[in-house]
């Protein structure tokens, strides 16, 4: 509705940042502003529910550190607990962890072993689809647990790049594509 379109509409370009050439997406004017924010986290939860609106998923993941911000009222719209999945060393217990590939070296993120029961169904929450590693390996952590991925919701996917590829047939909500 116009709703989500005018809060898509307060995210920001940055150019060259973080560095030069990248043109980033900075979506804190939309977290400040709450009419904006409220709608973004109800379309992201609808990704959540079946066509009559119930909830359908056990758990939110969200992925460091925008994840965090949104995936947790995710949760909370729909009822269900949310888990962090974090950059290397920052959870404090036994994880389970997966590492990918960046454009220059590697990356490894981490869930607790014991924050999925198996036969879970989750949804993962992001801002931003760009190569689809960061989801990829989410999805790989998933699996570890013995839980499955319901459907991916990003706030919005880089459409020049093939993250859409990396989710294979898992559904895919993006609110904007850019
Ligand atoms: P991917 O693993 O799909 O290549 O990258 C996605 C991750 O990078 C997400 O966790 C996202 O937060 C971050 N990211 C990449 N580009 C941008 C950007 O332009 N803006 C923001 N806010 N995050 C980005």
């Amino acid at each position: 509705g116009p709703g989500l379109a005018g809060a898509l509409a307060l995210i920001a370009d940055v150019p060259d940042f973080p560095e030069p050439g990248i043109l980033f997406k900075d979506i804190t004017p939309l977290l400040a502003d709450h009419t904006a924010l409220t709608a973004v986290i109800g379309a992201l939860a609808a990704a959540g529910r079946d066509d009559s609106g119930r909830p359908v998923v056990d758990k939110v993941l969200g992925m460091e550190s925008r994840g965090f911000i949104l995936g947790a009222p995710v949760a909370l719209a729909l009822g269900v607990g949310f888990v962090p999945v974090r950059k290397a060393g920052k959870l404090p217990r036994e994880t389970y962890a997966v590492s990918y590939a960046l454009e220059y070296g590697e990356a490894t993120l981490e869930v607790h072993r014991d924050a999925l029961e198996p036969g879970d169904r989750v949804l993962l929450v992001d801002d931003v689809l760009a190569t689809g590693g960061t989801a990829k390996a989410t999805m790989e952590l998933v699996e570890h647990c013995g839980a499955s991925v319901h459907a991916v919701a990003m706030l919005m996917e880089l459409g020049f790049l093939p993250g859409r590829d990396a989710i294979g047939d898992v559904p895919l909500t993006c609110l904007l594509t850019v």
